[in-house]
């Protein structure tokens, strides 16, 4: 632990993260993770030169008001990063909707007391996390939008782009399903028929009193397969089950948390009755998390936003599919910087659900693209995106 990270640590988040370290060297014993492969591009830094983060609250502009069990909204707030390095910019970002917890408020607080002045080589990515890491607990929004950042400045001095570096195909990726929220029939046909033609599977949010009609509703417009979110929202595993049986007749392809986040016991029953497979959203935040949900679940859904960025979903990603579960990606609502991050990882996974820079209106970053249903990264180094305006960094 170095000097400014003591400093800042609590008697308690030592000790959380002594926790974190023991189940993470647990974790990563079990993963073979590939090695990166070399590249031959590395630019030549110099050897004085010094990150500088830079950070600035954006709020962004949904199409449509978005309602899921429990919540509406029209905007989400989130933060955009900038780490400059030697005349390389990485770029990051922070999505905040607001029943997860944190603000934009708690975001700058955060990065205000991230000093990566002792670090010498942004490359050095597990170091400089580690120490990201140790700052305070939870806030893993706002340590992806570092880490985000991170990578893709260091991809841009490696000179390429992530998914290369994973050693992945950027191509053999899961159609990205587009979410249809809840909402009156006549809205839910309209946003169906949007879809249609520009993807392959959508989802549609469920665990309100009306799911049935939700479904025939989509129904009356389009036999696209379809994935539903009940969003923790049945309450009883019998009642659960039936809906899962009668979703399964209507084309349903799988079912992401439909139980309470603790009701593990009874989620595990489910799995084992269900017809289709059952994914964990809020059940699920990190790498830790993972374990005691083998069995219960027969997927994890990973998010950026929730578990800390690209470098720990690379290992959940793995530490997932040792155990023999499926994956998908998953999004916030989120512009195109933290959606390229995602799609730089997902290749060769389940499902995805990365439609979160389609569904706003004031997108500020050209990267990973929307192509015959399917979220495909570009071949620009680090996380592969360009701003499409001028960002106003401050600190
Ligand atoms: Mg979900």
């Amino acid at each position: 632990m170095n000097k400014s990270e003591s400093d800042l640590a609590s008697p308690d988040m030592k000790q959380n993260r002594r926790q974190f370290i023991k189940s993470s060297v647990t974790v990563a014993l079990a993963l073979s993770l590939p090695p990166l492969p070399a590249v031959a591009k590395t630019k030549q830094i110099k050897s004085s030169s010094k990150m500088k983060l830079s950070w600035t609250p954006y709020d962004l502009e949904l199409r449509h008001t978005f309602t899921i069990s429990g919540f509406s909204r029209k905007t989400t707030p989130v933060v955009l990063t900038k780490i400059e390095y030697d005349g390389l910019v990485g770029y990051g970002e922070a999505s905040l909707p607001p029943y997860l917890g944190e603000t934009q408020a708690s975001v700058i607080e955060f990065l205000k007391k991230v000093d990566l002045s002792a670090f010498s080589d942004p490359t050095h990515l597990d170091e400089i996390l580690e120490y990201v890491e140790g700052i305070a607990i939870n806030n893993t929004a706002a340590k992806a939008s570092v880490d985000i950042a991170l990578h893709d400045l260091a991809g841009k001095i490696i000179g390429a782009p992530w998914h290369k570096m994973y050693g992945l195909n950027k191509t053999d990726v899961p159609d990205t399903t587009f979410t249809i929220g809840i909402d009156t029939d006549d809205v839910v046909r309209e946003k169906t028929r949007e879809a249609l033609g520009r993807f392959n599977i959508l989802k549609v949010k469920v665990g309100g009193p009306d799911d049935k009609r939700m479904i025939e509703t989509i129904r009356s417009v389009t036999a696209l397969p379809l994935a539903v979110d009940a969003n923790q929202g049945w309450k009883d595993r019998h009642t659960a089950l039936d809906m899962i049986h009668w979703l399964k007749e209507k084309g349903i392809v799988m079912v992401e948390q439909p139980m309470p986040k603790h009701d593990l016991e009874n989620i595990a029953r489910l799995t084992e009755e269900s017809p289709l497979p059952i994914f964990a959203d809020e059940s699920l935040q990190r790498l830790a998390d993972i374990e005691r949900l083998k069995g219960v679940f027969s997927g994890i859904n990973i998010k950026l936003m929730k578990c800390t960025g690209m470098r720990e979903a690379w290992k959940m990603r793995n530490f997932a599919e040792t155990l023999g579960m499926k994956v998908m990606m998953g999004c916030m609502t989120e512009t195109s910087c933290a959606i390229s991050a995602a799609s730089q990882l997902y290749s060769g996974t389940d499902f995805a659900d990365l439609d979160g820079a389609l569904l706003i209106a004031n997108d500020c970053f050209d990267g990973a693209q929307l192509q015959n249903g399917k979220i495909i990264a570009s071949d620009l180094p680090g996380i592969g995106v360009e701003p499409n305006q001028k960002i106003g960094f401050g600190k």
